[in-house]
């Protein structure tokens, strides 16, 4: 049995020419992963950010012969703007796609075309039937909107009837919450391929905004960590990385679809972590 092993990149600052992650690429694409997602802002049309992941997902896959996953946020989208990206992709050859909400962008207004990220994924299959696949994130812990996590559960469902292909978990720290996450979508009926989403953290700066914005919870162990090496940052790049094997080595002991690296384009530490488990997936 193999298990599936992705990157997760965002583009370059927008004032930057997206060839710039050219260098990340040259040495993510060379771990020989089976996918590379590109993240999208959610800001709309009128911010590029389409654009520019286009052309970074159309680069992996033509400078690099490599999968892309085009994430495409929809809270500030309408039907037209979606058609288009749609037309785009399909005329570069990117036929997987993350289908998302997105957040709510300071000072846009949400066009609420497409409230829900259920909403595009129907509109994706209504309109080109089954020429995508559609992958949709799902979050162990609950989504932080959600009144509860069997209400976040109850709408994951409709997210997959919709006609989701895989699911790719947001960050955790805690594969426990991972573990009980995958019983109860069982127990739902959702029996599609899951990518567990692993971060290692390089930056105590970094993980206390990204925990912030996306709610994962730090165990007691990892928060150690942080109060240990948190000023040292070669340090705590070595127990990010120590700490985000020891999750996954975990993960791929319970058989889990794939891991979902989010290396946040850092190529030292997915070389790393590729290095060290090439022969374990
Ligand atoms: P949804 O599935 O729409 O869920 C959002 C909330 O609404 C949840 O609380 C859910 O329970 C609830 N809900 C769902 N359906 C309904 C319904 N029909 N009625 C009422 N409530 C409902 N963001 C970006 O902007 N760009 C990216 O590139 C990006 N990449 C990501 C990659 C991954 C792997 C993950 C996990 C997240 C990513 N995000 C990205 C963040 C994501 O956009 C946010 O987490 C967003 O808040 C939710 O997106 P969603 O697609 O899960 O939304």
């Amino acid at each position: 049995m193999s298990t599936k092993f992705s990157f997760e990149i965002f583009p370059p600052r927008k004032d930057m020419p997206v060839e710039v992650i050219y260098n990340t690429l040259d040495g993510l694409t060379d771990l020989n992963p089976d996918f590379i997602s590109v993240t999208c802002g959610a800001g709309g049309s009128s911010s590029n950010a389409s654009e520019r992941m286009i052309d970074i997902a159309a680069a992996i896959k033509d400078k690099y012969h490599k999968k892309s996953v085009a994430h495409l946020p929809c809270i500030n989208l309408d039907k037209a703007e979606v058609e288009k990206i749609l037309t785009q992709l399909e005329l570069r050859g990117i036929d997987e796609i993350l289908a998302l909400r997105g957040d709510k962008v300071q000072g846009v207004e949400p066009k609420n075309i497409f409230p829900h990220a259920v909403d595009l994924i129907s509109f994706i299959r209504e309109k080109t039937e089954r020429k995508f696949k559609i992958y949709a994130a799902c979050y162990p812990e609950g989504h932080t909107d959600s009144k509860d996590f069997d209400a976040d559960l109850n709408f994951l469902k409709e997210k997959v009837d919709a006609g989701v292909d895989g699911l790719i978990t947001q960050l955790f720290f805690d594969n426990n919450h991972f573990y009980y996450f995958m019983e109860k979508i069982h127990a739902l009926g959702i029996d599609l391929p899951v990518e567990a989403g692993i971060m290692p953290v390089t930056n105590k700066k970094q993980i206390e905004r990204m925990v912030n914005i996306c709610g994962a919870s730090l165990p007691v162990k990892f928060r150690k960590i942080l109060d240990r090496y948190g000023n040292d940052s070669s340090a705590l790049q070595e127990a990010g990385i120590v700490y985000a094997l020891n999750q996954i080595v975990d993960l791929l002991a319970h058989n889990v679809n794939g891991i979902h690296l989010y290396v946040m384009n850092n190529v030292y530490v997915a070389r790393r972590i590729s290095d060290a488990i090439k022969n374990l997936l």
